[in-house]
């Protein structure tokens, strides 16, 4: 039997949910009607985006120790197991196909690529320009020809077209091992496609990650999802976890995005069903993609957080660049 995501004949789908990827109609409908007949919420000058001086371990850090340092969307540079793990590495000036148009950048990097530590680890969770970034992908490759990379059905051709060494691509549910830490792809509800005609003909996905005992610490990067049945399932099988890293932005409108992206109340609820300890919000203040103001996903997540009557350290919201340790 075929798993329930495999579309017939080749490709992906969400299985909890008929159509999940943007119509025309919708699009047409978002950025002609909806733009058109209501005041956008307005965004907040630049310079509310403070940078910090990223504090992460040189060149690595102990197996027992946890370190996450934002660069910024959903880019982290993770230390996890004595590893050095990065999250859909973005690093170009623009979210787009072309250099000259697309979301562009509101805050340099976090972390200045020639100051990476020697990365080991990559992980993908799907192929949309502003986490799957071809020229990133290039000069990692070049830069750090030992990292293993990890990502999902179909992708690895790409990838491995930029220079990249060592690919492994996964399905959901499949696991991998990295310098001993335990690595799963697992469900995630969105889509893929970067050009005309693409559409979920590769997989998206998070990554759940179990460092070796006998500190066995744990982390779950959630990529770019809208809110699914399967968080709980997921801490049961890899949790608990010490931290979650989760998209809080590109939320509005809802009756369009709701189905890919989660609003910030939900991030919390998904944080919670994980069974996770700590959630550091990631996928906001750094492209602008949707309506909503730049700087309102964080408001909302911390208040959130703090509705949930959840331990407000726990809460590990980031400047670009800054680092939490745990
Ligand atoms: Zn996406
Ligand atoms: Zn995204």
């Amino acid at each position: 039997m075929t798993a329930p995501h495999h579309r017939p004949g080749g490709g992906f789908r969400n299985p909890w949910v008929e159509a999940t990827a943007p119509s025309f109609g919708n699009v047409v409908r978002w950025l002609l009607v909806h733009r058109t007949t209501r005041p956008l919420p307005k965004d907040p000058d630049r310079s509310v985006f403070r940078r910090a001086q990223p504090a992460f371990a040189v060149p690595r850090a102990p197996r027992d120790r946890i370190t996450v340092t934002w660069v910024g969307h959903s880019s982290t540079l993770l230390q996890l197991g004595g590893l050095n793990i990065l999250t859909d590495p973005m690093w170009s000036a623009r979210a787009s196909p072309l250099p000259f148009v697309g979301p562009r950048r509101w805050v340099p990097p976090g972390i200045a690529f020639a100051d990476l530590p020697p990365i080991d680890l990559v992980l993908q969770s799907h192929n949309h320009y502003d986490h799957l970034d071809g020229r990133t992908i290039r000069r990692l490759a070049r830069a750090h020809p030992e990292a293993t990379w990890l990502v999902p059905s179909g992708l690895a051709p790409f990838v491995r077209d930029r220079g990249a060494g060592h690919v492994t691509e996964l399905d959901w549910w499949e696991e991998a091992a990295v310098g001993g830490v335990r690595v799963a792809c697992t469900p995630a509800q969105h889509f893929s496609g970067r050009k005309f005609r693409d559409r979920g003909d590769t997989l998206w996905c998070g990554w759940a990650l179990v460092a070796p005992a006998p500190a066995g610490r744990r982390v779950f990067f959630a990529g770019d999802t809208g809110y699914h049945p399967e968080f709980k399932s997921i801490g049961a099988r890899y949790g608990p976890f010490d931290l979650a890293l989760l998209p809080i932005g590109a939320y509005e409108p809802r009756w369009f995005m709701r189905y890919l992206h989660m609003n910030p109340e939900e991030a919390v609820t998904a944080c919670r069903a994980l069974g996770a300890r700590a959630m550091v919000p990631i996928h906001w203040g750094t492209f602008k993609l949707t309506d909503e103001a730049m700087d309102e996903p964080p408001l909302r997540a911390r208040a959130a957080w703090r509705a949930a009557g959840l331990p407000m350290e726990a809460y590990r919201q980031l400047l670009h660049g800054g680092t939490c340790a745990l």
